[in-house]
């Protein structure tokens, strides 16, 4: 009877009836706050070797951050975590590889995180709660106990597609193995046998620089999207449109377009409006490597500016809600 009338409870229980909850205490975990500050301590020699490397060490560490980004944007977010649009076994593969460079624990967990920050965004069932602040959407949710929120509903996020997927599969039971060899392995072998570079200066910017660094470019989009910039899609709702994040973190950072219509794969209205991103998806899409790519029209993104934007959106921003004939299907869908 207990899990029955539990599972009716799961029923009703809307993301927005979670709320946040400004009394729960959290717990740290030392083993990862400690583990942190190490990393980080090391990263920033890694920038003081900076002034005694050689030149093509930076290069290759930016242009490793910039490929191996992919692996996370086009790969674990669009595709995997919003089946944004479909891809041939070749980018799977590819997708795979540069995201274990990246390094930012498997496939299957970042988009189960990523599924449930979507479903449950800014309540306390989401793993990055925004209301909690920056330090905690950035890193500090990194280095707490999880909210018992969290732990509850991450186990009903379906994964069932990823659970088909034998590469993610794959890359999740051998992972330890894979990021030994991919995210620390090589991006160290390269500057040492292609240039003669020290394994010190190696290590320290080829690695533990360019972790770091791409760390925080991805932690961006979880703290400052939803708390700095304009919302010109949906002004209830906490993610933001930030042009310096999208910049940064390869066309990520049209955030309040991204959280109204979640499966569009240019997770921006304009397409290429500073989204490389998208531009690399569209460039597979032209030689048949990915296909059935989603996007919201124009009238769902008109209908949600009008309805629930702030008044920023260049277009449609000063319309008045009179002007247009709102269905709530077309409201909601995609979104
Ligand atoms: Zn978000
Ligand atoms: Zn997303």
């Amino acid at each position: 009877m207990g899990a029955l009338k539990q599972t009716e409870e799961e029923k009703t229980l809307l993301p927005q009836d979670i709320g946040t909850d400004y009394t729960f205490k959290r717990k740290i975990v030392w083993f990862n706050a400690i583990g942190f500050f190490i990393l980080h301590l090391l990263a920033l020699y890694g920038g003081y070797r900076l002034l005694h490397c050689h030149i093509l060490t930076p290069l290759f560490a930016l242009a490793l951050m910039f490929v191996s980004g992919e692996g996370i944007t086009l790969g674990a977010h669009r595709l995997y975590s919003h089946k944004a649009f479909k891809a041939s076994f070749v980018v799977r593969l590819a997708v795979i590889i540069l995201h274990t460079i990246a390094g930012q624990n498997c496939l299957y967990i970042w988009v189960r995180d990523h599924r449930q920050h979507h479903k449950y965004s800014d309540t306390d069932a989401d793993p990055h709660n925004s209301n909690r602040g920056f330090f905690f959407s950035h890193i500090g949710w990194l280095m707490s106990r999880k909210h018992p929120a969290v732990i509850a509903k991450g186990k009903t996020i379906d994964m069932s597609d990823l659970e088909n997927d034998s590469l993610v599969m794959l890359q999740k039971e051998h992972y330890k193995f894979l990021y030994i060899i991919f995210a620390i392995g090589i991006p160290i072998a390269i500057p040492i046998y292609g240039w003669n570079e020290s394994f010190t200066n190696s290590l320290f910017i080829s690695y533990f620089g360019r972790y770091i660094l791409q760390l925080h470019a991805t932690w961006l989009i979880n703290s400052a999207t939803h708390l700095y910039g304009t919302k010109p899609y949906d002004k209830f709702m906490n993610p933001v449109e930030n042009y310096f994040i999208s910049m940064i973190a390869l066309g990520e950072g049209w955030h309040n377009y991204h959280h109204a219509f979640p499966s569009d794969y240019r997770a921006a209205e304009y397409g290429v409006r500073y989204s490389i991103t998208t531009f690399l998806i569209d460039a597979l899409a032209f030689f048949g490597l990915v296909y059935d790519l989603k996007e919201a029209n124009s009238e769902q993104v008109k209908i949600r500016a009008v309805k629930k934007g702030d008044g920023s959106h260049p277009v449609f921003g000063k319309q008045k809600e009179m002007e247009v004939n709102f269905s709530d299907r077309q409201v909601t869908a995609n979104g």
